[in-house]
């Protein structure tokens, strides 16, 4: 039997985004529920250390989320373990269907289902994913103690990931494309000073060599991308750290996407192409991708969605309010075209 479930505001997805914009929209009386996806907490719990989340020097990224997900739980939001596979937002109510069965209807939406990793789309890859090939340290870095392990990449993931699996490996290779990283300086360094990772400039991952029983990786074949050098660097890990891409998938057809993808939003704002539809975190920015901006985008989508909601006529009623009140102090006022 199909379960219904209605609700003013649906936030899909449970990264800093989507917690910050359920304790917002909890604060607003407007009861949200959360849909956390296959991923409870989002990217976050797939590293270790996050240092630059303010208020904590250092912060497990899995704690962090864990403790997020807390906050949302005590403001008021429903925090419910589905995947969202179907979304009609061509009228209101917005109807989601989750993979559970359940059908949640909703007189707005905020979407914050971030991004995933990339892969290279090497069909050798392909063959010895969860066999060798990984694209996260945090879960299946253990599996390689005392071994040799390769990484592919040159942004802040590539490296933090390579400086994590030191923590197991024998060596780590770090492969790149260029003799430059994007990385943060201060990782850089760390990388640089570190006597387990050697850095292979100019290579791309050619092919991830490996035998068939028992099934695992023994090595990656690297090119020079200037000679066409082909080097052979045995190894037990591949760990895959070229970036991200947004999780538009449920959204492509529907809304406007720019950059490969990403959702567009009004310009400081979160209102994406349909009125009522808000986009927080990384899903909408390709630029920033950091907890501390996808937190503010996932607090800007709660307001945003509290205030169409009181435009539209549908907010809450809270004792003692009317409900053109509802909006709070400093937001503006509900007619005002064009806030920001
Ligand atoms: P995400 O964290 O990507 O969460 C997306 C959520 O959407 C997930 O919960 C997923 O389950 C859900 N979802 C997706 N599709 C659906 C669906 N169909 N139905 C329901 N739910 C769905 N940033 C920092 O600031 N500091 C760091 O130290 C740092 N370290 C990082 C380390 C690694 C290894 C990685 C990969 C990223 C790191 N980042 C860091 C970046 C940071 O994690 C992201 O910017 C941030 O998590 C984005 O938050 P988000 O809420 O937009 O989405
Ligand atoms: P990223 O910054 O987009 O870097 C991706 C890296 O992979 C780049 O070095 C890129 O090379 C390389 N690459 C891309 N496609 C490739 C291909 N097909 N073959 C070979 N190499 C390829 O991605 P990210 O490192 O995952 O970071 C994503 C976001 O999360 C960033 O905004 C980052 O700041 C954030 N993040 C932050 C932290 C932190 O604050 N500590 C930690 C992790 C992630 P080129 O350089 O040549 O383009």
């Amino acid at each position: 039997m199909t379960t219904e479930r209605e609700t003013r505001v649906l936030i899909i997805g449970s990264g800093p985004a989507g917690y910050t914009a359920a304790v917002y929209a909890s604060r607003a009386m407007l009861k949200p529920i959360l849909v956390q996806g296959l991923e409870p907490g989002g990217q976050l719990t797939t590293t270790t250390d996050v240092e630059n989340w303010p208020g904590d020097a250092t912060v497990q990224g899995p704690d962090l989320m864990v403790r997020m997900e807390g906050h949302a739980r005590e403001m008021g939001a429903e925090v419910i373990t589905d995947i969202i596979t179907d979304l009609d937002l061509s009228k209101r109510p917005f109807t989601a269907k989750g993979d559970s069965g359940t059908v949640y209807k909703a007189d707005a939406v905020i979407l914050a289902t971030g991004a995933r990793a990339k892969w290279l789309g090497l069909p050798s890859e392909e063959a010895f994913k969860g066999f060798g090939v990984s694209a996260c340290a945090t879960c299946d870095g253990f599996f390689y103690r005392g071994q040799e392990i390769v990484v592919v990449g040159g942004g802040n993931t590539a490296v933090e990931e390579a400086l994590f699996l030191t923590n197991f490996a024998s060596k780590v290779t770090l492969i790149h494309r260029r003799d430059e990283l994007r990385a943060e300086m201060v990782l850089q360094k760390r990388l640089f000073d570190h006597p387990k990772i050697e850095t292979l400039w100019f290579h791309q991952l050619e092919e991830v060599v490996g035998e068939d029983s028992p099934k695992g990786v023994t090595g990656v074949r690297a090119k020079n991308v200037k000679t066409g050098e082909i080097t052979e660097i045995p190894a037990k890990g591949v760990f895959i750290a070229i970036g991200h891409a947004p999780a538009s998938e449920l959204v492509k057809d529907q809304l406007e996407t720019h950059h490969g993808g990403y959702v567009k939003v009004e310009p400081g704002t979160t209102r994406t192409s349909v009125p009522g539809v808000f986009a927080a975190g990384d899903l909408t920015d390709h630029v920033y991708r950091q907890a501390v901006t996808s937190a503010g985008m996932g607090c800007m989508a709660a307001l945003d969605a509290e205030r169409f909601l009181a435009e539209a006529g549908d907010a809450p009623e809270v004792e003692g309010h009317a409900k053109d009140e509802t909006l709070p102090l400093g937001y503006g006022a509900p007619e005002t075209e064009g806030v920001q």
